[in-house]
């Protein structure tokens, strides 16, 4: 295909398709630089253009006039995870922000998603009906995103990844068509879409499964940072076996809370170690797994019943743009030395004090494949890792990044081999998130559905030969 290597003139744009009319952003616009910023405020997105679709009908015209252009596409719901697109050189970013449609079947126990709506919307919509999505820990993460990437979800090691629990996905393919896949009708496309990422259409909606549960067992166990070892040792051995149940999901992590007025007095500028937990079942059971870390002494427990969307404020997570620099790990074993490690680089003596620290248990659903699965069938490893820091000014940008690597280098003896396309933030080797066979599987169907490579995603997967 015909790249062209210069920005979108504007005259260009407004020789658009009707349908996109004020839709399409240049360079010689006012607000452009309001339209071309993502979620992390660090990434500096220089696009040939920004189109913000109001329609699946919208989405194919961008497409084509992508095409017509010599330009790629990149498809981005929030910008969470902009920070591995890279050079956006003859691209045209595509925000789906404007398409927030949610549709609720409580019948069926199905929600009908639009790209660009946020998980909060999701799960308040489902909770009306007594219902709960597979939604992620922050409830301004675009669901379209987070689902092709897998999607772990405090419900996840009961009910699998999110995008295990996708019935149906509405997407726009490089030549302009509007597809409807499914189990039936375009069976490879489906498959590729559940856990492949972003690489081969533009999604214009996703049909997800919904579970009926109304309330979880759930919240923070707070201690003071300097109790690291013993917490997180604690928490190893709650974790480090099969035994624990499903219904059962915590993480363990170091948090270093910001003196801002948002956070509660007791815990503004604070820094601690934390388990958080959400158990979805019989509270007596609960409260006997979690007896040990509780015997500990917690400096304060917010575990108690709440209601599902009470679960997006749980991991603390900002919920609005933030300046930022994060990247995870997948962990296969956690024995003893590990934590130890983990405590050494990120606990109270960490040469560098990121604001967040975490392992995730994983395991479960997560980890049982099914032939009915997509192309990230499970998750073949046992805790994930995630570090995180705030860069509120760009000097500190290199210290932040530093710290980041030095705790996956701390964590790396106990990599598992498979990563994780939605915790990685950085641009990482493609076969690396997927186990041999579905990686090749899935470039063949890139080659199928996207042979000139128009469809720009973030963890992009090349085209078979
Ligand atoms: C604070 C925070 C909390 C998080 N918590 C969790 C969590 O609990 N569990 C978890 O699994 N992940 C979590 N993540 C990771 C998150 O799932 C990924 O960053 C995900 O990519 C975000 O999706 P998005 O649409 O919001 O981001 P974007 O950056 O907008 O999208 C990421 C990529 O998804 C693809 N994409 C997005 N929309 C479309 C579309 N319409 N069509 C085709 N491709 C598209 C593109 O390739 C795009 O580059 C978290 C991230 C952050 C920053």
């Amino acid at each position: 295909m015909r790249r062209m290597t210069a920005p979108i003139a504007r005259a260009s744009a407004d020789r658009a398709a009707p349908t996109l009319e004020g839709k399409i952003v240049t360079a010689e616009h006012a607000r452009f630089d309001e339209a071309r910023r993502a979620w992390n405020l660090t990434i500096d997105q220089r696009p040939s253009a920004v189109v913000f679709p109001e329609s699946a009908g919208d989405v194919a015209a961008a497409v084509l006039f992508a095409r017509e252009h010599g330009q790629r596409i990149a498809a981005q719901g929030t910008g969470h995870n902009a920070g591995p697109l890279g050079s956006l050189e003859d691209t045209i970013l595509l925000k789906t922000e404007r398409m927030r449609g949610v549709h609720i079947d409580p019948e069926a126990r199905v929600a009908r998603v639009e790209a660009g709506a946020v998980w909060l919307e999701v799960v308040e919509a489902a909770a009306k009906h007594g219902l709960a999505a597979l939604a992620g820990t922050s409830p301004d993460v675009g669901v379209v995103g987070y689902t092709l990437g897998g999607g772990l979800s405090f419900l996840g090691r009961k009910h699998g990844l999110c995008a295990n629990a996708v019935r149906a996905i509405e997407v726009v393919t490089a030549d302009g068509r509007l597809v409807r896949c499914d189990r039936e009708t375009e069976p490879d496309l489906f498959w590729a879409l559940r856990g492949g990422g972003g690489s081969f259409g533009v999604v214009t909606a996703i049909e997800l499964e919904l579970f009926a549960i109304e309330h979880a067992y759930a919240g923070v166990l707070f201690y003071p940072i300097e109790r690291g070892s013993e917490v997180l040792h604690a928490w190893r051995e709650l974790t480090h076996d099969d035994l624990v149940p499903d219904e059962l999901t915590t993480l363990g992590r170091f948090l270093r809370l910001p003196p801002i007025p948002e956070i509660p007095e007791e815990l503004r500028g604070k820094s601690f170690v934390i388990v958080e937990a959400c158990h979805v079942g019989d509270r007596a059971q609960a409260d006997e797994l979690l007896a040990p870390l509780r015997a500990l002494g917690p400096v304060k427990d917010t575990i108690q019943t709440v209601p599902i969307p009470a679960l997006g404020r749980l991991h603390m997570d900002p919920d609005h743009p933030v300046p930022g620099f994060g990247d995870g790990l997948m962990i296969a074993e956690l024995p003893e030395a590990a934590v130890d490690a983990f405590v050494e680089v990120a606990g109270e003596a960490a040469p560098f004090p990121l604001a967040t620290v975490e392992l995730r248990h994983l395991g479960g659903a997560l980890a049982r494949p099914m032939p009915s699965h997509g192309a990230l069938s499970s998750i073949d490893a046992r805790y994930s890792l995630f570090a995180g820091g705030m860069v509120p000014a760009p000097e500190l940008e290199a210290a932040v990044r530093a710290q980041v690597h030095a705790v996956k280098a701390a964590l790396a003896p106990w990599a598992a081999s498979q990563m994780y396309l939605n915790f990685a933030d950085t641009q990482r080797e493609a076969a690396s998130f997927w186990p041999e066979h579905a990686y090749r599987r899935l470039r063949r169907i890139k080659a199928a559905v996207d042979p000139g490579d128009l469809i720009r995603a973030n963890h992009p997967i090349p085209a078979a030969r």
